[in-house]
């Protein structure tokens, strides 16, 4: 018979913390990562995937006034007759000159952007005219306001155009330079220190697949994660790997704690004798370490070591990806100011069943289908990246519930986390 009490040479067993909702988690993560200082002034050119820190208004009418949306001709409605009205061509104005007032029964030659001349009240596009010895007909009745682009129609003067807080993205700094922004203020980048955990990692290139030892794995959390925290934007320390013993995690963390905002660790986070994350960041500073009622994912830690914030992942490379996207991607977003920091997920329906209901709410991989719904990848294990490759996102499947081909579902596409 099995023995109901520990063995000797086992230990005994930790007591089982209660799950931490992931809401509750997020939320506790949020209010601790307070903004980054100072912020910083950078050209408008580099400030792609930055955080703005302030409101950025306008000080003018975008555009500054009414103008051709075409190549053709500016007249004044009330001069058309008919198809056989001749108006006498006067002016020339190209984009980048203006005009002057349009005489009676005449047309202005425009080209698109350039300004409306005074008393014009349409524009008719070229292919719409002809042309003949400095006059013009149009073939047909103008209407009045026709292919003319209206001062102000994109912004007013006055407008906050963009909020501090937006993540700034290619079209956004059209946008600034468009009133005129040639630098903005931005917050700081998040200054990361990136290590892994773990006796068994081996960096690819070091040893050959045909070398590895038995029970040697390839690193393959240290490049995702990486390559996240610089898509964010963050100054990535990497400091590789490090071995699983309490006075090289503990050297390792206090290093990491000087000159960075934030120390990211993969694995070691359980409580296994291997476990060396607990007892180090203990040594240091403060630790809270949870257990996310998540699938994939579980153990988590969140501690401060001096200035330093401390977030340890899971080792299994899917724990370690998602909670990166659920959790950690969140909170640097949060420490450089940003506004809109917690996943969105869309509605759409599942072409797949789930019949097994877990008690934690899991996070599934998933992919668009050619029908507009969603495939399941087949194997869901926490240690399988392959499904992480092959999915378009997470399918956030609450706790206790199952799912039926045709149910709608909420769908996190990867696409909105990525970048
Ligand atoms: P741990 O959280 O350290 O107990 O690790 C859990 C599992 O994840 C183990 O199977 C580890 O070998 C694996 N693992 C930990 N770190 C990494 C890593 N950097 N790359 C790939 N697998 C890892
Ligand atoms: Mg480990």
């Amino acid at each position: 018979m099995r023995s109901v009490l520990p063995s000797a040479s086992a230990p005994a067993r930790p007591e089982r913390a209660p799950l931490k909702p992931l809401d509750l988690a997020l939320a506790e993560l949020l209010a601790l990562a307070a903004p980054l200082t100072p912020v910083e002034s950078i050209s408008t050119f580099d400030a792609d995937g930055r955080v703005l820190a302030h409101d950025l208004r306008s000080g003018l009418d975008v555009p500054a006034h009414d103008n051709s949306a075409m190549d053709g001709y500016a007249v004044r409605c009330a001069d058309w007759l008919d198809a056989a009205t001749l108006l006498q061509v006067n002016q020339r104005i190209p984009a980048g000159s203006s005009g002057h007032l349009l005489a009676p029964a005449s047309a202005a030659r425009i080209f698109t952007g350039a300004p409306i001349p005074p008393g014009a009240d349409a524009v008719v596009m070229q292919e719409d005219c002809d042309a003949v010895e400095g006059c013009v007909r149009l073939r047909a009745q103008p209407r009045p306001g026709q292919w003319i682009r209206q001062r102000g129609e994109d912004v007013a003067a006055g407008a906050v155009v963009l909020q501090r807080g937006t993540r700034l993205s290619p079209a956004s700094l059209g946008l600034a330079a468009s009133i005129g922004f040639d630098k903005l203020q931005v917050a700081p980048r998040v200054r990361v220190a990136l290590f892994s955990t773990g006796d068994e990692l081996v960096m690819p290139g070091d040893v050959a697949p045909a070398d590895m030892k038995p029970g040697a794995i390839y690193n393959s959390n240290r490049f995702f994660l990486k390559a996240l925290l610089q898509r964010l934007g963050c100054i990535v320390t990497d400091l590789g790997i490090v071995p699983d013993r309490l006075d090289a995690t503990i050297a390792a963390l206090k290093g990491a704690s000087e000159q960075h905002d934030l120390i990211l660790t993969s694995g070691g986070v359980s409580v296994g004798e291997e476990d060396h994350i607990k007892p180090a960041v203990q040594a240091l500073g403060q630790l809270n370490l949870w257990h996310l009622a998540m699938k994939p994912g579980k153990p988590f830690a969140y501690g401060k070591i001096g200035a330093a914030h401390f977030l340890g992942l899971p080792g299994n490379p899917v724990s370690s990806f998602v909670t990166f996207l659920l959790l950690v991607r969140p909170f640097i977003l949060k420490l450089q100011g940003a506004r809109r920091v917690a996943p969105e997920s869309i509605a759409l329906p599942a072409h797949f069943d789930c019949a097994k209901p877990d008690k934690r709410r899991e996070f599934l991989r998933a992919r668009f289908d050619a029908s507009g719904g969603l495939e399941l990848f087949d194997n869901q294990s926490s240690g399988v990246l392959t499904s992480a490759v092959w999915g378009d996102g997470l399918v956030d499947h609450p706790a206790g519930q199952t799912i039926a081909h045709g149910d709608t579902v909420r769908f996190i596409p990867f696409s909105a986390l990525l970048s």
